[in-house]
């Protein structure tokens, strides 16, 4: 026979905190605290099982939960010696809600429960009078808005006009004769409504109350936010039925809460708010302002009211040895709930505390040292993409802002700066010192330079993988993308929101964060690489297999990267520095070059400007390696598009053209990933890979003549599909290469390798890896031509069919283990057939991905590359993929 409810309370539990699934968190933590000894008020759970039994039969509450819920409330009776509706001692219950993690305030409470005519009456003469009707008039509120759908609006009017009519200013004013003509009339309100009067069998209370926290996991609250935070419907609810505690019976009572060390610092002390006579609620609702725990932060915050160390010292004590016992028991920092009755102390409530990363670090790195948790275990408890909030300038969150829109948080940070409309504008105002934001509909790769050089991008088109969010988080730097609410003039040069015109000039702070929109300039704070972070960081380190290189060209990104702790350069994609005011006439002259001595010519001056790079590039890296990848991009992307063309048309039409030109941008769809670019740029085009290939080793000679160290250039082969396309580039390659070696010293080694980021590559792995020395996947690329949707329409296309039930993750966030997965696996697993000792890395988006790098550790790869901002959370994850888990296990807020 299935068990359906499970006691706790009187120094034991038939729970635990294992047995969360069943009991949900709150269930299973106070099982646990009973078992330990703790003054929990007696109480009983009812499973998560009944719940879904309960869904899956209609909305009917298991047989034989009855005598079950009998025989447990009998075990409170006797406990508290009290009975549920005596009229000399009524037991009293609350009926809560607690799912297996915690969903904070989605679903449905009811305090006070067994309260009606008779047992105010006996509650009164034990108590005080005007608590016990002040408790009722809670109850009849309370149940009434939960199970009897009365609006708790209709008892809030009748509250203000009893409070007007006595002249009150607030509740306390109020006397018991007071409470009485209100819950009087409550009664009859609820009666009027419903047609029935309000219910007075603390039995019927009782399953009422139980069926409404059921039913309270269906409601649209509840659900919404199990959409947000992936939580399925099948866990269900539990419902904790507990005897009351009572905080606000005079002066000797009190109630409040805790975390075992500081949730936003981590420093070791208890933290933690109180109100004397008040209930749970008053505390959080901000009525009365809470006095401090402890005297030590009652000093610090250089408050005159007094500590509950001076006021309660004795309970104060007790709660002190209970939350230390409680930390070391969980071995985590507790967020705790306690109420003092009259003098005795109840523990309410214990759980994992949220807390900010930095003060996760600390913790962490604190509780390892304090012999608490392993090095192991403390590394697994940070979220590695929580590490964002410390690698990047954040908002004080003390700052006043004014936000004037929202979109989505593309690439982490804060940034301030003036608006301009225009990559050029940015350039000019940047070297005239004036900090600026990029606002462009979309950005495209011609805005690479204004990218650059802004302090932050913001688009009001484009999803999370949009060029503009791509490229911001590769540059580190904070990015809103599709911002809707924005009506970008580029012409006018104006940004329209919320009925106000912004212009050049203007000051704007976006959170790429948050993904909101500020007038104006924010505070900030600066990035701090603190002590438990690189502490953790050394353990992480420690743990992990795969090494973390970066994706970077330029020697300042390289340099970051090192500083992140990168072991070596995954890919610098060499087209990224052509966009360069320098460089981009003499590129722009390559391509439009008529013939191959014209194309020579332009090539001869870019190559003493790629040398001084990649020069530049191996000297930030000293000797680590360093994997640079011939030219790639289809070669339109560097040619500036035509505005004249779209004006005469737009002309003929009698349309605005700006309108037009904005449609076309809207409509047009192009693959430029399935043009000639890639390897067949360079087949087409063999002096570009030749320029490229005398460059790099020429700069290795140098960086080696300079440096004394060695370096062994990886030149990379992208978008390779057929053997004899890479036999062919290679035979360009290592001509080139040769040559040089040949006219200077010293020699300079290198490898010649590929990426695998068509599907063909990665069926033909084990005859590529007979020609490379390594692969390299390019995850973007391999997740476009699997999937046969660009990276820019994904992001559109991605939420129809997570609406549809087609695909649960965004597989240009996480690899798709299926399809992108299942080829990497392939193409790893048959490449070192062909080459026992081939390389393997992964330099796509998803090389910074937690998820994907838990893969990449399985597939067996020997790197990830990612951005240089990343570097801190792939060493995190990488450490976390070996030790055995993807998600740390404490919450971070
Ligand atoms: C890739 O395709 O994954 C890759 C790294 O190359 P790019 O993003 O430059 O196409
Ligand atoms: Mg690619």
């Amino acid at each position: 026979m299935t068990k359906w409810v499970y006691s706790f309370g009187g120094g034991e539990a038939e729970g635990s905190r294992e047995m969360r699934e069943l009991l949900g968190g709150k269930g299973a933590n106070l099982a646990e605290m009973a078992s330990l000894g703790l003054p929990v008020p007696p109480g009983f759970t009812i499973t998560t099982e009944a719940c879904n039994h309960f869904y899956a039969e209609g909305r009917k509450l298991p047989e034989g939960l009855t005598e079950e819920v009998e025989t447990a409330l009998a075990k409170i009776e006797a406990l508290q010696g009290k009975r549920f509706g005596s009229r000399e001692a009524p037991l009293l219950v609350s009926v809560r809600s607690g799912a297996r993690s915690s969903m904070p305030g989605m679903m449905d409470t009811v305090l006070n429960l067994g309260l009606n005519d008779e047992t105010v009456e006996a509650l009164a003469a034990s108590a005080d009078r005007r608590f016990a009707y002040d408790s009722y008039r809670r109850f009849i509120q309370m149940y009434s808005d939960v199970v009897l759908g009365v609006d708790h609006h209709e008892f809030e009017a009748i509250l203000e006009e009893e409070r007007e009519a006595r002249g009150a200013a607030s509740d306390t004013e109020l006397s018991a004769e007071d409470w009485e003509t209100i819950v009087a009339r409550f009664k009859a309100l609820v009666e009027e409504i419903n047609a029935a009067p309000f219910p007075q069998s603390p039995r019927d209370q009782l399953w009422g109350a139980i069926g409404a926290v059921f039913s309270s996991w269906m409601n649209a609250r509840a659900i919404t936010y199990r959409s947000l935070h992936d939580i399925p419907e099948s866990w269900g609810t539990a419902v904790n039925v507990q005897a009351m505690v009572f905080g606000n019976m005079g002066d000797s009572s009190a109630t409040g809460v805790a975390f075992t060390r500081d949730p936003a610092t981590g420093e070791k002390a208890l933290y933690g708010e109180f109100l004397v006579n008040a209930q749970g609620e008053d505390v959080v609702a901000g009525i009365r302002t809470p006095q401090y725990l402890t005297e030590a932060a009652r000093i610090a915050a250089g408050s005159d009211a007094p500590s509950l160390e001076t006021l309660m010292p004795e309970q104060f004590a007790e709660f002190a040895a209970h939350s230390d016992r409680l930390e070391r028991h969980y071995r985590d920092m507790q967020d705790l709930e306690f109420t003092v009755e009259r003098g005795r102390l109840w523990m309410l409530q214990t759980r994992n505390g949220k807390r900010t990363t930095r003060a996760a670090l600390k913790i962490a790195t604190a509780m390892a040292e304090e012999g608490l948790i392993s090095r192991e275990e403390a590394v697994m408890r940070i979220e590695p993409t929580s590490l964002d909030q410390l690698l990047h300038p954040t908002l004080d969150p003390k700052a006043e802002r004014k936000v004037i829109a929202k979109g989505l948080p593309a690439s982490p940070g804060a940034a301030s700066g003036e608006i301009v409309f225009t990559p050029d504008k940015a350039d000019i105002l940047t070297k005239e010192g004036h900090a600026v934001i990029l606002v462009r509909l979309e950005t495209s790769p011609e805005d690479i330079q204004g990218m650059a050089c802004a302090r932050g991008i913001l688009t009001s088109r484009g999803g999370m993988t949009s060029h503009a969010a791509v490229v911001a988080r590769g540059m580190g730097k904070p990015c809103v993308s599709g911002a809707g609410a924005l009506k970008i003039d580029h012409k006018a040069g104006t940004m329209t929101v919320l009925g106000k015109t912004y212009g050049e000039g203007d000051v704007i702070t976006i959170d790429g964060s948050s993904g909101e929109v500020m007038e104006g300039r924010v505070a900030m704070l600066q990035p701090e690489v603190s002590g438990d972070f690189a502490t953790l960081m050394q353990w992480a380190d420690a743990a992990r297999r795969l090494k973390v290189r970066a994706n970077a060209e330029t020697p300042e990104d390289a340099r970051a990267a090192r500083d992140f702790g990168a072991e070596g350069i995954g890919l610098c994609r060499t087209e990224h520095t052509f966009f360069q005011d320098d460089r981009i006439v003499a590129m722009r002259e390559m391509i439009v070059a008529g013939d191959t001595q014209a194309r020579r010519k332009a090539l001869a001056k870019l190559l003493p400007l790629q040398r001084k790079d990649f020069l530049e590039l191996f000297q930030a890296m000293r000797g680590l390696p360093v994997t640079i990848r011939l030219l790639d991009p289809p070669l339109h992307e560097f040619l500036p598009k035509g505005e004249h063309e779209i004006a005469e048309v737009a002309a003929a039409m009698g349309t605005d053209a700006t309108l037009l030109g904005e449609r076309i941008l809207e409509l047009t769809e192009a693959n430029p990933m399935l043009g000639s670019r890639g390897c067949r740029l360079l087949l087409l085009h063999p002096e570009i890979p030749e320029m490229q290939t005398r460059a790099i080793i020429e700069a290795a000679q140098q960086a080696a003549r300079l440096t004394g160290e060695p370096v062994t250039p990886e030149i990379m082969v992208p978008l390779v599909g057929m053997i004899g396309e890479f036999n062919r580039v290679k035979a360009v390659i290592d001509a080139a290469a040769a040559a040089v070696n040949e006219a200077g010293a010293p020699k300079i080694d290198y490898t010649v390798g590929t990426m695998i980021e068509l599907p063909r590559a990665a069926l033909r792995a084990r005859e590529l890896a007979g020609e490379a020395a390594f692969f390299s996947f390019g995850t973007n690329d391999l997740t476009q031509t699997t999937f046969g949707i660009s990276r820019d329409d994904a992001a559109s296309f991605l939420t129809r069919y997570q609406e549809l039930g087609i695909l649960e993750k965004d597989p240009f966030v996480s690899i798709d283990t299926d399809g992108v997965g299942a080829l990497v696996r392939l193409a790893a697993h048959e490449g070192r057939a062909g080459r026992p000792d081939l390389k393997l890395g992964i330099c796509g988006e998803h090389g910074g991905d937690p998820a994907s790098i838990h893969f990449c550790e399985q597939a067996g790869l020997d790197y990830v590359s990612c951005s240089p901002y990343r570097v801190p959370v792939a060493r995190l994850a990488a450490a976390q993929a070996v030790i055995g888990r993807t998600t740390a296990s404490s919450e971070t807020a």
